[in-house]
């Protein structure tokens, strides 16, 4: 039986807001090409993250910002060199690789013509 003290309690609670179901969740609206850990493959296309996608995004909305942009995907690369590290004790990642796939293309001069 219920006491009358937890009966109050729940009583001065808040009514929980309640989400109508609308159907299927929308895809995420702003960055939908995101990484799954620790394996780094999009969460949406499946490739290598950054996949083209991401990339696409990340310039668009850190054009103005590039220095960021780099020091987000250099904090991403040390994630994933740790996660990496974890899945293949045996076998160190490519840096060389990483550092291409991670950063490179966040270098404003590559994107000059
Ligand atoms: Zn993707």
């Amino acid at each position: 039986m219920e006491s009358s003290n937890q009966g109050r309690h729940y009583l001065s609670m808040p009514a929980p807001y309640v989400r109508p179901y609308v159907g299927p969740r929308p895809p995420e609206k702003h960055h939908p090409h995101l990484p799954q850990r620790p394996v780094w493959a999009c969460k949406v296309c499946g490739d290598p993250w950054p996949c083209e996608p991401a990339k696409l995004l990340m310039l668009m909305e850190y054009r103005k910002h590039m220095i960021a942009l780099a020091m987000y995907m250099g904090t991403h690369l040390h994630d994933a060199v740790a996660d990496f590290m974890r899945l293949h004790p045996d076998t160190p990642p490519d840096s060389t690789e990483l550092f291409d796939r991670f950063l490179a293309w966040t270098n404003p001069r590559q994107h000059r013509t």
